[in-house]
């Protein structure tokens, strides 16, 4: 029996499984369904290439074969999906995997009811990061000088982004480049992920990842961190139906494992001083976002991908606060983002990734939400706290506004006198 907090080598007894490191996540999800645990798994497999991660809803546990493996070159995000189309999971059960991004935003859905976690379970991946598809395609062509159609393999291993290829001689080749020195020339990771710190998504109900798997299973064992109560009985039930099996993490792979965390937390700690200091500071820092998002075309797509706007109504629709058939939008478009989510945002990057006039909208969001962070103590993703603002109701907050004249809502939120 395994319980919070358990850690375990684990891998797949399914010689089907061609998993990324022991194919455990694959055998638990396949295990998930064939026991009737779930009704469906919501995962991510390759479309045309691996340049082409595409979502998969499925309920036929021989599909997810077909999906076990890691894509590093893609950039999606799972909740909001089970929001639009499994109706928040509110009379399904399913399991989704979850990098840190998605494990933050399925909380931040969830706390405002819009998804049903009761019905989930969360299998985390860990994450060092992910490349947009363009980029990697322009990295690989140009840094590496490989036809990017070529690659049919990428992975992100001690610090290295190494693609496998076949040349044009038909050979089968590979080709590592450190990740530091792709990024010191604007390639590599996206700037969101240069920013993260959720690198073990705990938040999950397991943690699954190769780093720390050490000795005589490097390579061939996922390592998997039991992080609920849920995860356990969901991990205990693999090793019981025989689909997985397990041992001890090696003393020195647990080691080794802090040890990449920690750093990898430091980095994106770095990463967010670097990124945000570069944006300035108050007029500056305005004057730079006005300047950016004054080639908004108002397509929505930001507030379309983001997993905290979720309203039927959008403010940025009505007329009285942004004028309509006009583009650029008036910049009240962007301060009613900044207003209703900053608080929230979870630095997923979905709002810079599916931008069409590559406006950073993620950077400024982020930067915003870490001075929120600071003021009132709200840390996204993390748990199921509600940040300030969403204590106000807007009928309420309308009616005293009214009767007091008063826009300072703050000190009643925080119980002191007006
Ligand atoms: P498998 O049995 O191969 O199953 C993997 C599952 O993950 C499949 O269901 C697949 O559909 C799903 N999946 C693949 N790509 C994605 C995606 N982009 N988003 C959501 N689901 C996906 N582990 C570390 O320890 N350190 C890292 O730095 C690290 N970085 C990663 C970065 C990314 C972008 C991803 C996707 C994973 C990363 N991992 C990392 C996790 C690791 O690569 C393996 O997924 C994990 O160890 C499980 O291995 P497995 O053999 O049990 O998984
Ligand atoms: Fe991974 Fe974080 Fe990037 Fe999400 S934001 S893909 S968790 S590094
Ligand atoms: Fe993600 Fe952007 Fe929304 Fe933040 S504002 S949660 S980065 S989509
Ligand atoms: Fe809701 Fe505001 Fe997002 Fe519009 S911008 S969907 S009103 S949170
Ligand atoms: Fe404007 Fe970009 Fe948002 Fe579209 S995605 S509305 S262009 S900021």
């Amino acid at each position: 029996m395994s319980a919070k907090g358990d850690m375990f080598y684990a891998w797949t007894t399914d010689a089907g499984i061609k998993g990324e490191c022991g194919g455990a996540v694959t055998a638990i999800l396949k295990n998930l369904l064939a026991s009737g645990t779930v009704d469906m798994v919501l995962t991510v497999k390759k479309g045309v290439d691996v340049y082409d991660p595409v979502p998969a809803f499925i309920t036929d546990p021989a599909e997810l074969d077909k999906c076990a493996g890691s894509l590093h070159c893609g950039t999606l995000l799972l909740p909001k999906l089970i929001k639009k189309y499994l109706g928040g999971a509110k009379d399904i059960k399913v399991a989704v995997t979850c990098k840190g991004c998605d494990a933050k935003a399925m909380y931040e859905l969830a706390k405002r009811n819009q998804i049903n976690m009761d019905n989930v379970v969360m299998i985390g991946l860990n994450c060092g990061g992910s490349i947009p598809p363009m980029q990697a395609r322009r990295m690989i062509k140009e840094k590496y000088g490989v036809n990017p159609d070529s690659v049919f393999k990428e992975e992100i291993d001690k610090g290295q982004f190494i693609i496998e290829y076949t040349d044009e001689n038909g050979a089968h080749q590979t080709k590592g480049i450190k990740i530091d020195e792709l990024e010191e020339e604007g390639l590599g990771r996206r700037k969101n992920c240069q920013r993260c710190e959720t690198k073990i998504p705990r938040q999950c109900d397991l943690a699954c990842g190769n780093w720390g798997v050490f000795g005589e299973k490097a390579g061939k064992a996922t390592f998997v961190e039991v992080c609920s109560e849920k995860g356990a009985a969901v991990f205990d039930a693999a090793v019981n139906a025989g689909v997985i099996q397990t041992a001890a993490p090696e003393a020195k792979g647990l080691e080794i494992r802090a040890k990449i965390e920690k750093t990898m937390v430091n980095m994106g700690k770095k990463g967010q001083e670097k990124q945000f200091a570069e944006l300035g500071e108050g007029q500056e820092r305005l004057e730079k976002i006005m300047r950016a998002t004054s080639k908004c075309i108002k397509c929505y797509s930001c507030i379309e991908a983001c997993p905290i706007c979720y309203c039927v109504e959008c403010s940025t629709k009505k007329p009285h606060l942004v004028r309509p058939g006009i583009v650029p939008p008036d910049f009240m478009f962007q301060m009613i983002r900044f207003a209703h989510i900053a608080d929230s945002c979870v630095n997923c990057g979905q709002c810079t990734e599916l931008c069409p006039m590559d406006i950073p909208n993620s950077l400024f969001m982020h930067a915003q939400q870490v001075e929120l962070e600071k003021m009132f103590g709200h840390k996204p993703g993390y748990d199921m706290e509600l940040p300030v603002l969403a204590f106000a109701e807007e009928a309420d907050e309308r009616a005293r506004l009214n009767a007091t004249g008063s826009d300072m809502i703050y000190e009643n939120v925080f119980g002191q006198e007006e």
